[in-house]
């Protein structure tokens, strides 16, 4: 017997349970609520109300976490060391999410990105200018930081991501 048919010989079955009791019943998991610390985010929020970023560096293997995180998960140690970025990054990869409206049911698309800072190892979900034309996103597409006017040291202080001017020139290939 091959391989193959021995599996498919194999074939799951469910097990049948004697059904004892029956209630009607859902799982709204929006009813539930989790606790998320942030103490270690506290130099991170404060810096965000002066419209300065901060990644946050581990000690065992020098990546920079940004947004900054509690624990390095390739080192398994406390990133304990806040290093200056740029308010400037690039587009890593961008998506757009469609979200259906609860009240009139209409779809609505809300166009992704992923911004890589200059000076982090990391990326973090965030948005365009919502004046600009998703179509003309690319990865690599360099973006900066757009301000809050007034900061509150929370994660909005950067409503999203203004275009830059991009620099780099095509190749110059010889026409034949
Ligand atoms: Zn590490």
């Amino acid at each position: 017997m091959s391989k193959l048919t021995q599996r498919k010989s194999m074939d799951y079955i469910k097990k049948q349970y004697r059904e004892t009791r029956k209630m009607p019943g859902s799982w709204y998991l929006s009813n539930y609520k989790y606790k998320y610390n942030i103490t270690h985010l506290q130099p991170f929020l404060k810096k965000l109300k002066e419209k300065k970023l901060v990644g946050l560096k581990c000690s065992g293997c020098n990546t920079v976490y940004y947004p900054p995180r509690f624990v390095c998960g390739k080192c398994l140690v406390k990133p304990n060391r806040w290093v200056d970025l740029r308010e400037t990054g690039k587009v890593s990869t961008f998506a757009i999410a469609y979200l259906k409206d609860p009240e009139t049911g209409e779809i609505q698309e809300k166009p992704m990105v992923l911004v890589h800072h200059d000076g982090a190892d990391t990326a973090s979900i965030a948005q365009l200018n919502p004046e600009v034309d998703f179509k003309d996103t690319y990865i690599g597409m360099p973006i900066k930081a757009h301000w809050a006017e007034n900061p509150v040291g929370g994660l909005m202080d950067v409503e999203y991501y203004d275009l830059m001017k991009d620099d780099a020139k095509d190749l110059d290939l010889p026409e034949d």
